[in-house]
């Protein structure tokens, strides 16, 4: 059998101090997983599930502004990789670019967010380390050195492994498979020319600055 047109290659992460690469499947988001964050969307602290395409990530460190949207967000999240099993393999810092204005739009008309959550390079992210995530610790993230985001990871709704058997209710998770385990409070716009830096305890960082417009 002959393929009518050429497999596409995954997205591939870089995996800290060792020479393979994470090969990126699908990716799951969970939104509304920290008290203060629901609050300051005006949202009930209950959890909910999204999706992203693999085509959200990249690892660029300058990504164009986006196009239909004059009021990105940026969501600095924990991310888990996972493995053989469903098991998480490793764990990285990403950001879930947001176009909050769609978005708005979308929830006003309960519509699918998938042009404000899933456009391309949506999902920037650094380098996986290998091991069980981190439980506690602090996440961050910075705008041009002014400090955006500060939380910890110990305030998440659901953890890491109670996320997990809530999604396996309803996918069977595979190797290859990301989730985004959701943001701090303190979510803002970004501009061309901003430099973000997000930053996890214990995990390789993510620094990206977005240029102007394509
Ligand atoms: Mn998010």
């Amino acid at each position: 059998m002959t393929d009518i047109i050429p497999c596409p290659a995954p997205p591939r992460l870089a995996i800290d101090g060792d020479s393979r690469t994470f090969p990126v499947s699908r990716i799951f988001c969970i939104g509304r997983n920290y008290a203060d964050h629901a609050k300051e969307m005006g949202a009930a602290a209950e959890p909910i599930f999204f999706a992203k395409p693999a085509s959200a990530i990249t690892c660029a460190t300058a990504l164009p502004y986006p196009t239909e949207t004059e009021d990105l967000h940026h969501e600095v999240e924990l991310v888990l990789a996972l493995g053989e099993n469903g098991t998480i393999i490793a764990s990285g810092t990403g950001v879930d670019l947001t176009k909050r204005d769609l978005q708005a739009g979308l929830k006003a008309k309960s519509a699918p967010w998938e042009i404000a959550k899933g456009f391309d390079a949506s999902a920037p992210m650094g380098a996986l380390r290998l091991g069980p995530p981190p439980a506690t610790g602090s996440i961050s993230l910075g705008v041009n050195g002014a400090v955006r985001q500060s939380g910890d990871l110990a305030q998440m709704i659901l953890p890491p492994q109670d996320l997990l058997a809530q999604l396996t209710r309803f996918f069977a998770l595979q190797p290859g498979d990301l989730i985004f385990t959701g943001t701090p409070s303190g979510v803002g716009a970004l501009n061309p020319g901003d430099t973000v830096a997000a930053r996890i305890d214990g995990l390789p960082p993510l620094d990206f600055t977005l240029t102007e417009r394509r």
